[in-house]
């Protein structure tokens, strides 16, 4: 007769055993994706520029969405082409977000898109981008940018030379190892490569935790899951990089600026995974919008 905690084990082991094919499969999936054509814009209404008027808000709505900013955009407009009936609601005066733009003495300026990771051929973000804007935005890389191709930030230090941060893992690691070749630098550089890692390897395990709707299911696969990722993720950011970059302010900089220009806000007041996270992001390069 088996008992509860044998019973138990051998959930938990069949479950297991079905998030791990679920990777393979997910695995496997993504080698053969290529992006699932997209249908034609929609033109551009004037709605996006002036406002929505409540008297012009529909009574009836299948989905609110609160937040106008890339995410809440995006996931308007997927719902909308399922036949639902969105409501965005934005308390800002524009739609955008951290991303909108706004005209001062005639010129037109961007709040924050200067650069975006992932968007090579095929990846997630980039079908999500092609499909949302029709296919309209063209994208050039940094490494094919005719002035200081590869360069996607120059980081000036007082009294210090200038700092040319360079697209990709290897020549983002490289140039700062080069930059920082002190030992106490070496060893705090290896710690946070390392912490980026982890972060990154055990994301997608981490959010398909978060998916599974059942909360007991959660609770028994939490620390095989979940604990990898939010042991660091969860960690203030600027309290983890004191620790590892402390000593050298200068570094620390190098370290954080990111964050810093992509957030706005100071490493004290983001966690971790946002930090390590970014410099995952743009892992593989960045690109930048060519024409629209
Ligand atoms: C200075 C700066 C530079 C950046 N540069 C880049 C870059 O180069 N490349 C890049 O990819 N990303 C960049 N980012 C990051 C980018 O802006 C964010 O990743 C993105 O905007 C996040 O989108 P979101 O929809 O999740 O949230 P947000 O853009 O923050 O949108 C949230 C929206 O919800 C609204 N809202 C919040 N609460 C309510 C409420 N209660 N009721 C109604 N509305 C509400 C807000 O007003 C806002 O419009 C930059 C950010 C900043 C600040």
């Amino acid at each position: 007769m088996p008992t509860l905690s044998s019973t138990l084990s051998y959930a938990t082991a069949a479950l297991l055993l079905l998030v791990s094919l679920h990777l393979l499969l997910l695995r496997f999936l993504a080698r053969l994706r290529r992006c699932a054509p997209f249908p034609p814009a929609a033109p551009a209404r004037d709605v996006l520029r002036r406002g929505l008027k409540k008297k012009e808000c529909p009574e009836h709505a299948d989905v609110v969405v609160v937040g106008a900013g890339p995410g809440g955009l995006a996931a308007a407009i997927f719902l909308g082409r399922q036949g639902k009936r969105v409501l965005v609601l934005e308390q800002h005066d524009r739609v955008g977000g951290g991303l909108h733009t706004f005209e001062e003495e005639g010129f037109e300026f961007d709040t924050g898109f200067h650069y975006c990771g992932e968007l090579n051929e095929g990846k997630e973000l980039r079908c999500i981008v092609d499909s949302v804007t029709g296919g309209n935005v063209q994208w050039s890389h940094l490494e094919d940018c005719p002035v200081d191709p590869g360069v996607y930030d120059e980081l000036q230090v007082p009294g210090e030379a200038p700092y040319l941060v360079r697209a990709g893992r290897q020549a983002w690691m490289e140039g700062l190892r080069s930059r920082f070749p002190d030992e106490k630098d070496q060893t705090a550089l290896d710690a946070y490569f390392n912490d980026c890692k982890t972060v990154g390897e055990t994301f997608l395990l981490h959010a398909i935790w978060r998916s599974i709707p059942i909360a007991w299911v959660r609770r028994v696969l939490r620390p095989i899951m979940a604990e990898p990722q939010l042991k660091l993720s969860t960690l203030n950011a600027g309290k983890r990089l004191n620790e590892l970059a402390g000593h050298n302010p200068h570094l620390m900089a190098c370290l954080t600026y990111l964050s810093l220009g992509c957030t706005g806000v100071t490493p004290n007041n983001i966690s971790f995974g946002v930090v390590t996270g970014l410099h995952n992001h743009f892992g593989e390069g960045a690109a930048y919008v060519l024409c629209t």
